[in-house]
């Protein structure tokens, strides 16, 4: 059962949704699970739990997630306003525009928490590919480290 599940590789997009290690797609990036937990819900783990996999790259590595949490950020709004479309509909003559901008951006706010880990699990994956062979300890090294401006990002 346990060489059966080590074997199995992780569906992609499933392991992004859920913020594991991209080396792996087992371990968690983050420390705390509940990600409205909102003093801790970035704490990352330093290394990948199960598979040892360095999590943070190098000083500054995450800084490229705003493009990610944007782009998630727009497709989730073309998606919205197709729903909104479709379920409710748009007229000149009322306020639906509006009501639908106003929904869209609660809804932005309320999943922030979500966008901002999942675009940290997106950007990891561009430089860190799933492995066949993590449990032998197949990692990719961090490219630079320096620990005085490990928290200046
Ligand atoms: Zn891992």
């Amino acid at each position: 059962m346990c060489a059966e599940s080590i074997d199995k590789r992780p569906n992609g997009v499933w392991s992004i949704l859920q913020c594991k290690c991209p080396r792996c797609r087992r371990g968690d990036m983050f420390q705390y699970k509940n990600p409205y937990d909102l003093k801790n819900f970035m704490k990352m783990n330093d290394h990948c739990p199960v598979c040892n996999q360095p999590l943070d790259m190098e000083p500054g590595f995450y800084y490229g997630t705003n493009m990610i949490s944007y782009a998630l950020a727009v497709l989730i709004s073309a998606a919205s306003l197709l729903a909104w479309w479709g379920l409710i509909g748009f007229s000149l003559k009322d306020n639906r525009f509006l009501w639908w901008i106003f929904v869209n951006a609660v809804l932005l706010i309320v999943i922030q928490p979500l966008l901002m880990r999942i675009s940290r699990t997106v950007w990891l994956s561009f430089f860190v590919r799933y492995s066949p062979n993590w449990a032998e300890g197949d990692i990719i090294e961090r490219y630079s480290v320096n620990k005085e401006q490990g928290n200046n990002w």
